[in-house]
This record gives C-alpha cells, structure tokens and sequence, in this order.
C-alpha cells in the first residue's frame, strides 16, 4: 500500500459512497487567466502559443523569452500569493456541493506542500470546504492510496493529460474527466486520448459524473 505522506493531506475519512478526486488550478481555481495579470505585473507575459509554459513566457521590456529558472521563480511566488489572485472557476462551487450530497470529494493538487496552508484557507474562502492532499508526486499512485480496494465508483477531474493517464494507469476502472477553465489554452491542448471524457464546463462534469455515479450502483 502506497500512503500518503501526512504533510501533504488534511484529515482524510471517506464514507461507504462514491469518491470524486478533483484537481484545483484550472478546475475550481482559475489559475492561467490570473497567473497571466501576475506575470504582467512583473514585466512577463504569458503568450498562448502551445499548451506550455516554458517557452511561452516573454519578458516585456524587449520581448525576450524569459528563462525556464525565472519562470519557475515566478511560479513560485504565486503561489506564494495565490490568495490575492486566484479566484473560483464559474460553476465549481455549486456544482461541488450538489455533488457532495452522493459522494465524498477530495481536492488533489499538484503543489509544492509548503503552500498549503495558505491554499486550504483560499479554497474554504470560497465554499470549497472539501479535504485536500498538495502533492508534486505522480497522481495515479496517489488515487490508488486513497481510494485502494474500495468497490465505490471513482472519478477523477484534471485538466493535465499527463495526470489524468496516470489515474488511469494505476487505477483503470476511474470515470475521467478532461476539465479546463482557461477557452484559449484549452483550445491548444491535445486531445486527451480514449477513455477520457472530456466535459466543457462544470455543468457538463455534473451529468457526465451523476451518470457514471447513477450507472454503477451508488
Ligand atoms: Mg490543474
């Protein structure tokens, strides 16, 4: 059994009922549209010319790429301020508390532990009082040690290909589901690949999820 490091994760208690794993940046926190104005307030901009972004980011004063180092200088002192910036994705809150009625939530965020705390407090500010684990370890192994050998329907929402086909390595029987808040960036992503639904708003998670959740007994 893989467990999860107690640093990472608030407490976890899980019910006899199906579980919802749910991502934060891009899918119940904008992160692209805010993480965009930060960077122009440190003289960068973020350009959307592929669905990266190391390699898009620019320096304004002359138009340079801005080193992969600076980037993840930046990144991290967002996150270090993310409370003043991000602000909650159109639909998540109320479609998470609908949802909360048949199935138990858990917030999996791909973060460095350290921001954590300031994390969990923005994320209840908003209504999105849910458990969360703040992981930069691989998704599916993470999903696997929480949801084990449970027989309860599972879901998974993030809007990352790489995490959502590492649930579905380690955990295949997951419903997943291919979510993004940010239009333009969304429309440079590849495709998901089978076995992947991918839902255009939050409205559309909650059919494609009461479906799946109705379909297998809960
Ligand atoms: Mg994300």
């Amino acid at each position: 059994m893989i467990t999860i490091p107690d640093a990472e994760h608030d407490t976890l208690r899980l019910g006899e009922r199906p579980l919802i794993v749910c991502d934060v940046d891009e899918v119940v926190l904008e992160f692209i549209t805010p993480f965009q104005a930060f960077l122009v307030e440190h003289g960068h901009e973020l350009q959307p010319r592929s669905f990266r972004l190391t390699g898009n980011v620019i320096r304004l004063s002359d138009g340079s790429e801005t080193a992969a180092e600076e980037v993840d200088r930046l990144l991290e002192a967002f996150f270090a301020e993310q409370d003043g910036w991000q602000t909650p994705v159109e639909a998540a809150a109320d479609s998470l508390a609908e949802l909360s009625g048949k199935a138990d939530i858990v917030f999996l965020t791909a973060m460095p532990p350290r921001h954590r705390t300031i994390r969990r407090s923005l994320l209840s500010r908003h209504g999105f009082d849910y458990p969360m684990i703040a992981t930069e370890a691989a998704k599916g192994p993470a999903v696997k040690a929480l949801h084990g050998a449970r027989d309860q329907p599972l879901v998974f929402i993030d809007d990352i290909f790489v995490n959502l086909h590492s649930v579905k390595a380690h955990v295949p029987e997951t419903l997943l589901i291919n979510l993004m808040a940010n239009d333009t960036f969304r429309a440079l992503a590849p495709h998901p690949g089978d076995g992947v639904d991918i839902a255009s708003d939050w409205m559309h998670a909650v059919e494609l999820i009461s479906a799946h959740i109705g379909s297998t007994g809960a």
